[in-house]
């Protein structure tokens, strides 16, 4: 008995250093979007007991995505390329521009397979509230590309508040060019993130753009 208890007093010391350790990893993974401490404790519990071979892929991918994934120099999607194969493809409509906030908008529409032109990734929408303005946002980039070769401006920013400041922001700002500035149409629910809504709903809505 006595034994024991000298052997836990002894380890306490480890466990301190171990849950220092799980600490820095919680405190690590509540930094990420979405996830609360409840969230980040049961991540970082779920970590320690993977395959150490696991953790180093885990580990691995996210050293490499960073060292690696970086803007388009044209849409600002991020790519591993410094054009995205979106840009590089002729095929497509280059003077088609559809202005989105992330690029997993930007992949929602292309999973309707019925867009053609190119895309503008603005990665984030104008929001007075949370002190983001024009400047924290690809906008620049868009108006800069628009010196060159323009039809139209397609504005799929979300229908939150955010969104429709952007896409109001965005066509004062386009108009005076004379560049055809159109909006999505309300088939995306208000407040709707634009990926997790379906394909034809997605699809409608381009269709029945209409003009600002
Ligand atoms: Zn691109």
């Amino acid at each position: 008995m006595k034994e024991e208890t000298a052997e836990n007093g002894g380890t306490r010391g480890t466990m301190d250093l171990y849950s220092r350790q799980i600490n820095r990893l919680i405190t690590e993974l509540s930094g990420l979007p979405g996830i609360g401490t409840k969230t980040a404790q049961r991540l970082a519990f779920h970590i320690i007991n993977m395959p150490e071979e696991q953790v180093q892929a885990l580990s691995a991918a996210l050293i490499d995505a960073k060292a690696n994934v970086r803007y388009c120099k044209e849409c600002f999607t991020l790519t591993d390329e410094e054009r995205c194969p979106i840009c590089r493809d002729t095929g497509r409509d280059h003077k088609t521009i559809m202005v989105v906030e992330n690029t997993r908008d930007m992949a929602a529409y292309e999973k309707t397979g019925k867009y053609e032109g190119v895309y503008h990734v603005l990665h984030g929408a104008i929001s007075p509230m949370l002190g983001i303005g024009p400047n924290d946002i690809k906008l620049k980039e868009l108006i800069k590309r628009l010196e060159q070769d323009a039809n139209e401006v397609i504005i799929a920013t979300n229908s939150s508040l955010e969104g429709e400041t952007t896409a109001m922001y965005i066509s004062k700002l386009i108009k005076p060019t004379g560049i055809k500035v159109t909006r999505i149409a309300s088939g995306v629910p208000v407040g709707g993130d634009l990926e997790y809504i379906d394909e034809v709903t997605l699809f409608r809505a381009l269709e029945g753009r209409t003009e600002l």
